[in-house]
């Protein structure tokens, strides 16, 4: 059995990674950028007004213009006009400045009588209130990093610059199969020896939620020739597969040997941890397949701590394995040593609370916690105010 740090680093040297897809900018919110985005233009594309007002050529202790009478620059004008010598024109935001004009008089710092323009100098001084060609980004500017997520943010900036499509890491198709002749469907009513698979629905909207829209969930009875039938045609379909239950070592536990059979070389198996010890990896050519213990927790945590890093890897994210932080405990906490727990928790204000209801097959403290606290194998007793490792969703 290994240490949960030596799983990780297994599995981070056996990355795999994406194929990097050109695809629509509205397609791309969650993924992460598959080259460095470099700006095609300036922007702004031309000098223009921050502010609804007048344009003016600076000149210095001189408040005084002639207003150039009738003519209003607007937003979306494209003739380029001149200012004249000693002229003020009106412009309003995101208008283009008239050629010869360098500064920008907000309307309510300024007087008019009679086609005379002033206005309070003092507050003022040259470049006021306009936005210079080129001031967000030059053309051929490094305006985004591989790697980087696809946040609204980043949306906004890439349309700032024109960009239609973007090349991102395709995230990966996976198949996920759920083991256990006691599973019963959501919708059915419970009887007596059966439980309503939990999994399956983690499972899924784990992978929605990290952008991943190409799932296909199946179940398999735990009858070797079935289950090892099932693996067969779902790995033949999938990038990655993920398979939940049947990977302890109860007698009805037919996962290990049907992926052995289909080729599947073990990164390793089981992990000093609670919960999730019977947690296997196994990589088949380009291809991950996680086998899950089927404890509802166990399922949660492992996803957590190492399907989903490996699913970011392979969506191009920087650093996925990374925790959130270290955060204090808010009260000590007691437990053998030899094992890592994972532990779900609620950070608060910057402090951890261990959530009660920690066994694996008890989901009640997942309903609240909103992270998962790492206590080492080593450690037997932290005090309260001990800094732990908190990992997020
Ligand atoms: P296993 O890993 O197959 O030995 O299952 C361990 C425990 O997890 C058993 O109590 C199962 O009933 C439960 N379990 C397995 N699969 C699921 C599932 N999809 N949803 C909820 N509980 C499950
Ligand atoms: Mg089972």
């Amino acid at each position: 059995m290994i240490s949960v740090n030596q799983a990780k680093n297994l599995l981070q040297s056996h990355i795999i990674r994406g194929k990097i897809n050109e695809l629509p900018l509205g397609e791309t919110i969650g993924l992460f950028l598959g080259e460095d985005i470099h700006s095609p233009i300036d922007i702004p594309f031309f000098d223009n007004s921050a502010m609804d007002g007048y344009a003016i050529s600076w000149k210095e202790n001189h408040a005084f213009r002639k207003l150039r009478p009738e003519t209003k620059i607007r937003a979306g004008e494209m003739d380029g006009l001149s200012l004249g010598e000693n002229e003020a024109i009106r412009i309003f935001t995101g208008a283009p400045v008239p050629k010869g004009a360098d500064t920008i008089i907000p309307q309510e710092w300024v007087k008019i009588d009679d086609d005379v323009f002033s206005f309070e100098i003092e507050k003022f001084e040259k470049g006021a209130n306009l936005r210079q060609r080129g001031a967000q980004n030059k053309a051929g500017e490094l305006i985004a990093s591989k790697g980087s997520e696809v946040t609204p943010g980043m949306i906004g900036l890439l349309s700032s610059v024109g960009l239609k499509k973007i090349p991102v890491f395709a995230p990966p198709s996976v198949g996920i199969i759920l083991t256990g002749d006691e599973l019963e469907e959501l919708g059915n009513p419970l009887v007596f020896g059966k439980v309503y698979d939990s999994n399956g629905p983690v499972l899924k909207s784990y992978l929605d939620k990290l952008g991943i829209k190409i799932v296909e969930l199946t179940k398999a009875v735990d009858d070797p020739t079935q289950l090892q039938n099932t693996i067969y045609s779902m790995i033949e379909k999938y990038d990655i597969l993920i398979i939940s239950g049947g990977i302890s070592v109860g007698d009805y536990d037919y996962v290990k040997g049907s992926l052995e059979n289909a080729g599947v070389n073990e990164l390793f198996y089981k992990v000093k941890q609670k919960p999730g010890k019977p947690l296997f990896v196994g990589q088949r050519a380009n291809q991950w397949i996680f086998a899950l213990p089927g404890n509802p927790a166990s399922t949660l945590t492992c996803f957590n701590q190492y399907v989903k890093p490996c699913l970011l890897n392979w969506m191009g994210k920087e650093n996925p394995w990374e925790p959130l932080g270290y955060f204090p405990l808010q009260t000590e906490f007691r437990k053998k040593p030899g094992l890592t727990f994972f532990l779900k928790a609620r950070l608060i204000n910057g402090s951890v609370e261990i959530l009660p209801g920690q066994e694996s097959f008890n989901l009640i403290s997942y309903g609240t916690a909103n992270c998962i606290a790492e206590v080492k194998e080593i450690d037997e007793y932290l005090p309260s105010g001990t800094q732990v490792a908190i990992y997020t969703w």
